[in-house]
């Protein structure tokens, strides 16, 4: 069995960078289950196909071509022989991605296709970031974490990482935020849970703190 290290968060925590780093210190493997309805929602874009209809979306997914490194120092995702690795942070993306991320079949198949992905990683273990790892994917992992931050750290986050105005990256934030929300909830830590609040601390110290939670505090 892979051992798994579910980390959620809303956007901007910082859990894709953290999860990272995480998991070059921990030799994991490290899987960002975001990039799956990112790239399904590129296909669909591609394809033509209504991101609001969900029967036709559903029926895309028996075939869906979606492969994903999980080297933490080699990302790279494909659909089919197309590598969508930068395509799929384009704001067009972001935009339409709840679209796709609010079909509750998307969401039974994504939950099936990131275990299985684990599964057969091929590391010991998996450190697997986004909104439901902690509750629906992965509830039994051996630890499980809520990453967050205060609204205006992760609005002003985003901002550096891109070429928007302050303006738009925080309504764009906040109102993913609050679509995705919709259909699980990614801002309160379920029983169980350990919340882990970056706000006044740095990238390393998090680091710190997420990897003492893996290793029972022996990192
Ligand atoms: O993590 P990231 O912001 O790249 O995720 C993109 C989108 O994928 C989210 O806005 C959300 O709609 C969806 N998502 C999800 N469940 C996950 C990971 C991501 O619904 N486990």
């Amino acid at each position: 069995m892979t051992r798994v290290v579910a980390i959620d968060g809303p956007a901007g925590s910082g859990k894709s960078s953290v999860s990272r780093e995480t998991a070059r210190r921990l030799g994991y493997g490290f899987l960002d289950t975001g990039a799956a309805y990112r790239a399904l929602t590129w296909w669909a874009l591609d394809l033509e196909i209504d991101v609001h209809d969900h029967d036709a979306i559903a029926s895309l997914l028996a075939d869906f071509p979606y492969s994903i490194s999980m080297d933490p120092d080699h990302e790279h995702m494909r659909v089919g022989e197309v590598e969508v690795t930068d395509a799929i942070r384009e704001p067009r993306i972001s935009l339409n991605v709840s679209a796709i991320a609010t079909n509750p079949r998307v969401r039974e198949w994504m939950k099936t296709f990131t275990r299985q992905l684990v599964e057969n990683s091929g590391y010991p273990g998996v450190v697997a970031e986004g909104r439901d790892m902690t509750t629906v994917v992965f509830p039994d992992a051996e630890t499980r974490i809520l990453l967050t931050a205060r609204e205006e750290v992760r609005i002003a986050r985003r901002a550096g990482e891109t070429t928007a105005t302050a303006d738009v990256t925080a309504k764009s934030i906040t109102e993913r935020d609050a679509k995705d929300s919709t259909v699980i909830d990614f801002m309160n830590a379920a029983p169980g849970v350990t919340v882990v609040d970056s706000s006044d601390i740095d990238f390393n110290q998090t680091v710190d703190t997420v990897v003492g939670l893996c290793t029972g505090g022996n990192a």
